[in-house]
């Protein structure tokens, strides 16, 4: 029997890469767990199907076929807090909310700092339902004084490094791993909030804050932290990337770096382009604890206005897990984080898109083909013989965020019972379907 010309065609759908440039009406065929092509041409699609069984054919018409989502900014917590999240049951989430690439943080325990943690994940990742690409520490212990071996992470694959969730304060410590990233081409990440300016802060420091009687961290503590690195990264001439901005003063000083021609990116979360602080004393909902802090108005305008003009490079989710029992508590005692993979996408088309501030293709940009780049991944393009991670999405599907329906073993989100634009219909990695509604 000769051999299936094809194993999968998406048929019908409104293709959109934006990183070929590409927006319209298409079909999508794969082959060998690649994209073999795309095609406009609508005739030659029924001689194509004679050949297909019905799992092989999808119809997606009416639905927008794009390149699989990457998130670059995701705590799975394995090793260590298993109960909250696992490798495998963080890609599920992923691939529920239409992710097929995820960068994990080291801020495991123990610490991603050394080959054999960065190999333990990679391992736990091999049969998951999305790529799993690690970060690693890059200090040893995420203590902030002494640098990881940075050249035997890089070796073992880690695509970037970070000690996510505390500053590295020590800015000779930071110019060394510019200095050395630098050797290796990748970027440092940076938690960019001053350790000593937010000391004991348990949300933004604001009119809200001093009404609710809650200590403030103040938007200049992220002001001073990016500034600063920012200064490092001209001087060494290395790769800086910022991760979720939220503050105006934050987005200007990467705005007035990059015209200065300085290599740095920057992300920012959807929960810092949509939720302000005046939501923290309605409720006092725990899930709404999160560093760097849900911020005023003015800096969430400041933060869309960064994501139109290209400042913010990239949307990730900066997906939190914690238990309920953590969570469970005084706003004051919670620890910081909220999920986040399994509602970015609704949320960017319910408050970004539908809003006009970003077209689809845009915001698509934002978490495909422009993550893929500040990190050097494969993916997030369509383009003949990459890997075939697609997601299909119901652009115009309501629906309602259910905690129960979550496939990440932890529930800490804000937006239980909201009511979202878009949904994800099915995710596909590599020609494998990992999720469909
Ligand atoms: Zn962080």
């Amino acid at each position: 029997m000769p051999s299936k010309k094809y194993d999968l065609v998406i048929a019908n759908g409104r293709v959109i890469d934006p990183a070929l440039g590409f927006g319209k009406e298409a079909h999508v065929f794969v082959k060998d767990g690649k994209i073999a092509k795309i095609e406009k041409e609508s005739a030659s699609i029924t001689r194509e199907m004679k050949s297909l069984s019905d799992e092989q054919f999808i119809d997606a018409t009416g639905k927008l076929v794009v390149p699989g989502l990457i998130d670059i900014h995701v705590h799975l917590r394995e090793p260590g807090r298993e109960d909250e999240e696992t490798v495998e049951s963080g890609c599920r989430a992923a691939a529920s909310g239409g992710f097929t690439s995820l960068c994990c943080m080291p801020n495991t325990t123990p610490c991603i700092d050394n080959q054999e943690t960065v190999k333990f994940v990679q391992d736990r990742a091999k049969n998951a339902d999305a790529r799993v690409y690690v970060i690693g520490a890059i200090t040893k212990g995420r203590l902030g004084v002494e640098l990881s071996e940075i050249g035997d992470l890089v070796n073992m694959g880690a695509v970037g490094i970070t000690d996510d969730g505390t500053y590295l304060q020590d800015a000779q410590v930071m110019r060394h791993a510019l200095e050395y990233a630098k050797m290796f081409d990748i970027p440092v990440m940076q938690h960019a909030e001053d350790s000593q300016l937010c000391d004991g802060a348990i949300m933004n420091e604001s009119y809200e804050s001093t009404r609710l009687g809650l200590r403030g961290a103040p938007p200049v503590a992220e002001e001073i932290a990016v500034q600063r690195d920012i200064s490092l990264c001209r001087l060494t001439g290395g790769r800086l990337h910022i991760q979720h901005i939220s503050t105006r003063a934050g987005v200007d000083a990467v705005r007035r770096a990059k015209a200065e021609g300085i290599n740095v990116t920057c992300e920012v979360t959807p929960h810092h382009l949509i939720l302000t602080d005046d939501e923290i004393g309605k409720a006092f909902n725990t899930n709404l604890r999160v560093n760097p802090p849900i911020r005023s108005e003015a800096d969430r305008e400041a933060v869309v206005e960064g994501l139109i003009d290209g400042t913010i490079d990239c949307i990730a989710s900066d997906h939190a897990p914690h238990s309920e029992e953590e969570k469970d508590c005084e706003f004051d005692k919670a620890p910081p984080g909220m999920i986040g993979l399994e509602t970015s996408l609704g949320l960017i088309k319910t408050y970004i898109i539908d809003k006009g501030y970003l077209s689809w293709a845009d915001a698509i940009a934002k978490m495909t083909v422009n993550p893929a780049r500040i990190l050097g991944l494969p993916g997030g393009t369509m383009a003949i013989d990459s890997p075939a991670d697609i997601v299909i999405i119901n652009p115009d599907k309501k629906w309602t965020v259910r905690a129960d329906k979550f496939r990440s073993l932890s529930k800490n989100s804000p937006y239980i019972g909201w009511k979202l634009n878009a949904r994800v219909e099915k995710t596909i990695l590599g020609g494998r379907i990992v999720y469909e509604v």
